[in-house]
């Protein structure tokens, strides 16, 4: 009997499916290839409403590519040393994994390499578990963050000339995406303040733009091993002084120059979130594919899509197919954005990610049916 109500039930979704991407195809998403949502790997409580949240609102607004921010919250088999204290089991990946199949919505995992090695005062897994891949050993967490700080600590990073880091990080890497059956994976990158440092006595004198550059060459040919492409956060490779961007949008640390050095296939996620700045030209133009990327401003959001369209129709073929659309991030954990998203609990005035995520998306919808 059981099995009897769990057919019906599932064929009346089947229904209520099929007539959501009805009424989807009758909008031409297609003027942007990547419309994407970008948010931290629910933990294990929230799987089910998370599957509820892609099954029922990404999948009808036309969402067709997923970030999610695994790191270390998946049960590696390849390094059980390096899983969080709570972490996804297989089981609960396979569960993201087929409702994403169901609606063609490709799930892109993210592990952060190289940066964000710490958050605040504690150093994340990889650098607890094996210290040595520390490129400032001689800076000790504090007990109390503040920003700013004597040691310019905003997030650890890891040496990428260690020789032994890159055997860790690709297992996981292979890992992950082979689990979420991916296409391609989220390097993060982004806000690498600590580079070519000079405690460092691998790194200490080389350039700073070929050190980055040369990190994702490195992750790039791995994934290309098994056919998969690497996406990374833009902000390494805009110049923050010639710009005006900010120390986190842009880099100050003279990584930019590796904008000319890295892989063209490898694939620019452009955040902006106060200003629509329209830095996904001059990726284009240096031969990159690019998204922007909003967060918590649906006026800024709303531009930002309109700019993406507006490249495409604008520019010669060449051009074009290097503006690959879109994706709402989302910087606080999925259970968060769950309780906003269905109202348990209020969002902050001036930081609405709910909204932007709301207005985006009717906003491509508009766009896509004129
Ligand atoms: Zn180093």
């Amino acid at each position: 009997m059981k099995n009897i109500l769990s057919f019906l039930f599932l064929a009346l979704c089947g229904t209520v499916f099929s007539q959501v991407s009805e009424n989807s195809n009758a909008v031409n998403f297609n003027i942007l290839p990547v419309r994407g949502f970008c948010i931290a790997a629910p933990q294990s409580k929230d799987v089910d409403e998370f599957v509820k949240f892609i099954d029922e609102e990404l999948a009808s607004r036309g969402v067709n590519t997923l970030i999610l921010r695994v790191d270390y919250n998946y049960q590696y088999e390849s390094h059980p040393e390096l899983r969080d204290s709570t972490a996804l089991s297989k089981k609960e990946v396979k569960k993201l994994v087929a409702v994403c199949s169901r609606h063609s919505i490709n799930i892109i995992p993210q592990v952060n390499l190289l940066g964000h090695q710490s958050w605040a005062g504690k150093t994340t897994n990889l650098l607890t578990v094996y210290p040595q891949f520390d490129e400032t050993p001689l800076v000790k967490m504090p007990e109390k963050y503040v920003w700013p700080n004597a040691d310019g600590l905003y997030c650890k990073s890891y040496c990428p000339l260690h020789p032994e880091v890159h055997k860790i990080v690709f297992d996981i890497v292979d890992e992950i995406c082979d689990v979420f059956e991916a296409e391609a994976f989220h390097a993060g990158m982004d806000e690498v303040f600590y580079i070519g440092e000079a405690q460092c006595p691998r790194c200490s004198g080389r350039d700073k733009a070929e050190l980055f550059a040369g990190e994702v060459r490195l992750i790039r040919d791995h994934l290309a091993i098994k056919g998969r492409k690497l996406w990374i956060w833009g902000d390494r490779l805009l110049d923050g002084k010639t710009t005006g961007l900010g120390e986190w949008e842009a880099s100050y640390n003279n990584t930019f120059r590796a904008v000319d050095m890295i892989p063209k296939d490898v694939i620019i996620c452009d955040w902006h979130y106060e200003r629509p700045d329209q830095t996904a030209v001059y990726f284009a133009m240096k031969g990159l594919s690019v998204v922007t990327c909003p967060w918590r401003n649906p006026g800024t959001a709303v531009i930002q899509a309109q700019d993406m369209v507006r490249f495409r129709k604008s520019s010669t073929p060449v051009m074009t197919e290097r503006y690959l659309g879109i994706v709402q991030t989302i910087w606080s954990g999925a259970g968060q954005f769950l309780d906003n998203y269905y109202g348990r609990k209020p969002e902050n005035s001036g930081n609405s990610p709910v909204a932007c995520f709301k207005a985006l998306f009717t906003e491509i919808q508009n766009i896509s049916g004129d």
